[in-house]
């Protein structure tokens, strides 16, 4: 096959490249390990000496498949898959960062993500300070410190749809010595592959579009293999530096452009697992196969139900950054041209009860604690996720009570525009 392949044939064809005779569809290897007919060999591979496989919370064939099918459609060097997308940036985040280190975090991010890095980090000795993502440079350049490890951002963040100015990101990490992480679940690498824009490191929640089907929980780090760890390598020791426990190696030194990769694998993986089952990475690849048809029309169906609400007296405001007029549109156009994702929020005029009864009233549309798959649901923060809190509080995390979160399937659009009309009908 041919290098350099376009991405929907990546999609389809990446990965997995069977020889004469062998099973067209990746099969699963549902083994937790791998036979040798004599020791040396086994012990090559404990040594990092040899590649290969003998047990599957370090590598599993199914698994290899859908991680380099993945790093190939992000432009990346090496992936490691897990088991969720929270472990996947808890991952990124301490292959690189220890007790005693410091991060810069956009704070407009996943409320998980939010919560890992301003709760649970905090625990294990490190520190994060949020800065807006739209502040100026001098702003968010302030928020770096002497033990500062890097700088973390989603191309589209959950729930309010902010889009990241990457190259802006990438800018001011790299002054700083340190490499900067995107999350780019929302918008999968069909629509913006943020290493082409400066990015180093790209995570992913392959729960969401990657699947597709909300059929598995999964995760997802890539590394661009571009950050030069030992030009900076009173930051990252654990990089440039021997490792104790493989007998003095340095990652940088024996793996390269791998390192990054290789020491997420054989230390974090090895000491803490979190490792997808060789079933869901099966389930993961028949989603990808789709990706590239399904965000095409994720985005048609968005774009128009976007523009319908925005058009519609009863509702007050709309997030969806690919419609013009909408405040993230010129930064959609640059990093998302040929679409954004099918996740918006927006805020009908009334109060709490009237997102209520717009989202009691759906008939097609179902309330559900999920985005990013083919079936069209809603989401309430103040209602569900955040329903401790207080208008006040809401407003201070950043959350207006009235925001409505749609993630818009792909069903035929005139289904969903009926279902909405109907409910709005009857607020
Ligand atoms: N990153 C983003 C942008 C998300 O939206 C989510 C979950 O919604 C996560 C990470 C966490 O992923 P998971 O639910 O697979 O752990």
């Amino acid at each position: 096959m041919k290098a350099n392949l376009e991405p929907s044939t990546l999609c389809i064809h990446g990965g997995w490249q069977p020889g004469n005779g062998g099973p067209r569809v990746l099969p699963i290897y549902q083994s937790t390990t791998f036979k040798y007919d004599n020791t040396e060999e086994m012990a090559q591979l404990f040594d990092l000496k040899k590649s290969g496989y003998f047990y599957t919370r370090l590598q599993n064939p199914t698994n290899d498949a859908v991680a380099t099918k993945l790093a190939a459609l992000e432009g990346g060097v090496g992936c490691v898959l897990t088991s969720s997308g929270q472990a996947a940036n808890f991952y990124a985040v301490f292959n690189i960062c220890e007790a005693g280190g410091h991060i810069v975090a956009s704070s407009e991010i996943y409320g998980g993500t939010y919560n890992l890095f301003a709760v649970t980090l905090k625990k294990l000795g490190i520190e994060c300070t949020f800065v807006s993502p739209d502040a100026a440079e001098d702003e968010i350049n302030a928020a770096f410190k002497p033990n500062t490890r890097l700088l973390f951002g989603e191309t589209i963040s959950n729930p309010g749809c902010n889009v990241l100015d990457i190259e802006k990101f990438a800018r001011i990490a790299h002054s700083h010595g340190v490499p900067l992480i995107v999350d780019n679940t929302f918008a999968t690498p069909v629509n913006c592959r943020p290493f082409e824009w400066g990015a180093d490191i790209v995570t992913h929640s392959t729960t969401k579009y990657l699947d597709g089907h909300a059929t598995q929980v999964g995760g997802a780090v890539i590394d661009s293999g571009k950050f030069d760890w030992d030009a900076h390598s009173d930051l990252f020791p654990g990089l440039t530096t021997p490792d104790d426990s493989y007998h003095g190696l340095t990652y940088t030194k024996s793996f390269g452009p791998m390192a990054y990769t290789t020491k997420l694998t054989a230390q974090l993986m090895r000491d803490l697992g979190s490792i997808p089952s060789p079933q869901n990475c099966f389930l993961l690849n028949l989603g990808m196969e789709t990706l590239h048809l399904r965000m095409k029309q994720h985005c048609a169906n968005a774009t128009k139900i976007a523009t319908f609400l925005k058009n519609d007296p009863r509702v007050a405001w709309v997030h969806y950054p690919s419609i013009p007029g909408d405040e993230q549109y010129d930064k959609a156009q640059k990093y998302l041209p040929d679409g954004s994702c099918g996740v918006m929020a927006f805020g009908l005029k009334g109060d709490r009860d009237t997102a209520v009864k717009f989202m009691d009233s759906l008939k097609l549309i179902a309330i559900a604690t999920h985005v990013a798959d083919v079936r069209s649901c809603v989401l309430h923060p103040a209602s569900h996720t955040h329903r401790q809190l207080s208008d006040e509080q809401l407003r201070s995390a950043g959350i207006a009570p009235d925001l409505i979160r749609l993630s818009v399937g792909i069903e035929d659009i005139k289904d969903l525009l009926d279902d909405i009309k109907q409910a709005l009908d009857r607020i």
